[in-house]
């Protein structure tokens, strides 16, 4: 039976980064994935606090040679109100840019660097089972090519597989998650926006013109297309059109937003649109004997703030430098150094997140005479330093928004 030090469950961005930073401090790493690269995935607008990961994995001369569009910050719509947040002007130190990303080539660009650096990684590999003890873990794997199965014992398992969701199923790890249940529709096209007031460096976030739970995503890539989604509550969106695929009901959406409508006027809709629900998920605790969730494996909050593959990666750093100490013999208390610093990131996104649902956060966003200081605190967050404990947004992000919004809404009450 084949025996490794690290065993990593898929070749996402979370495995992939702590592939590499684990064999930058020289362990022996296997990563298994079940699919072939490159791949389809969503999760394409990159917050600015990710490529410090990506940096330290030794991956970003390749990430900046691939030639994606630069990213320098988020706008907001909503009717003749626009606003917009330069990352660059942030209240935390870190990168102020990042790029928006075709998934399928970042996610090969990622996993072929942490192969370049030593892992070893093997695709249509498919972790059916695994057993778990302190002394470590053994798992059941499907080779997808031969169909055959065969038992890899590992010292430590990280499970970065993503919807996969591998070691919540096998371990009854998986908990009902408190965000309602909503869903996306979503495509590519060829943009062919002339308008040279739209800025491509920009993901810009479109709320609907009277329900202001249904929202718009729009992430223009380098090559003159773009991604384009819309999500909601699932009834909702379901039930308000007279559709007949996912490209009508779609296209239906972004006609009741007439700005949106308007910027892609000229549009090529040449991509077949996507359905996706029931993305939202929560687990029971983030660790166990001789293994860690990383990523989407563990939790999803909500696509609204782009937070999925930062909160991913930062979940790879905080388990490769607990397991490296872990491995050189050191005792390590994962809540302490994994689960309770990931949650700070975690839960300050989801206190913005359950605001912009109710609203709260919109009114903030939209807020035109917002002071310079507590707009770069808030850029601070939508560029995805939800960690940074000296802002005060996130040291106490619910009654901060809260006293913000209020204030919104008095000085607006006022004028
Ligand atoms: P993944 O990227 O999903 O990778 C997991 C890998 O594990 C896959 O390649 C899979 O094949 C493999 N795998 C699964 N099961 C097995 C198995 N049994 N054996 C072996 N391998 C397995 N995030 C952003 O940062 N920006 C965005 O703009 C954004 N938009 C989003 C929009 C929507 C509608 C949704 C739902 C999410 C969005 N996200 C966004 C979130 C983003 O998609 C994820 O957070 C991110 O992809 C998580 O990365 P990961 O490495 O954890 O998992």
């Amino acid at each position: 039976m084949e025996t490794r030090e690290v065993v990593i469950i898929g070749a996402g961005p979370a495995g992939a980064v702590a592939a590499a930073l684990l064999r930058r401090k020289g362990h022996d790493v296997l990563v298994l994935e079940r699919q072939t690269f490159p791949r389809f995935s969503i999760g394409e607008s990159l917050l600015a606090h990710c490529l410090e990961f990506v940096e330290e994995a030794g991956m970003m001369p390749a990430v900046r040679a691939a030639g994606f569009q630069t990213k320098n910050g988020a706008a907001f719509a909503w009717g003749d109100r626009y606003t917009d947040f330069d990352f660059r002007e942030k209240f935390s130190p870190g990168p102020g840019t990042t790029f928006q990303v075709q998934r399928a080539r970042f996610d090969q660009i990622l996993a072929d660097e942490a192969a370049r650096q030593g892992v070893d990684v093997r695709f249509q590999q498919e972790v059916t089972g695994g057993e778990f003890t302190s002394q470590g873990a053994l798992l059941q794997v499907r080779d997808l090519t031969s169909g055959e199965s065969e038992r890899i014992q590992a010292r430590f398992v990280l499970d970065a597989s993503g919807y996969g969701r591998v070691l919540a199923r096998l371990l009854d790890l998986e908990r009902p998650c408190d965000m309602p249940a909503r869903k996306a529709v979503f495509t590519h096209v060829e943009d062919r926006i002339t308008d040279d007031r739209f800025d491509r460096e920009k993901i810009l976030i479109s709320v609907h013109p009277q329900h202001r739970g249904i929202w718009y995503w729009l992430i223009p890539f380098s090559n003159g297309r773009c991604s384009l989604g819309v999500v909601g509550d699932a009834a909702l969106l379901d039930k308000t059109s007279d559709w007949t695929s996912p490209d009508d009901m779609l296209k239906q959406w972004v006609h009741a937003e007439p700005n949106l409508a308007k910027v892609l006027r000229d549009a090529v809709w040449d991509t077949p649109a996507n359905a996706l629900g029931g993305y939202s998920a929560a687990v029971k605790r983030l660790h166990g004997p001789s293994f860690a969730l990383l990523g989407n494996a563990a939790e999803f909050l909500d696509p609204v703030f782009s937070s999925g593959v930062t909160i991913a990666l930062k979940s790879s750093k905080l388990a490769a430098d607990a397991l490296h100490r872990q491995l050189r013999g050191e005792k390590i208390d994962w809540d302490v150094e994994f689960a309770q610093p990931l949650m700070v990131g975690v839960d300050t996104f989801r206190a913005y997140v359950q605001g912009w649902y109710e609203g709260v956060f919109q009114d903030v966003v939209f807020y035109e005479q917002a002071q310079p200081e507590i707009k770069r605190m808030i850029s601070s967050i939508l560029a995805g330093y939800a960690w940074d404990t000296d802002n005060p947004f996130v040291a106490d992000p619910g009654r901060r928004l809260r006293m913000l919004a209020q204030i919104c809404h008095t000085s607006a009450a006022i004028q």
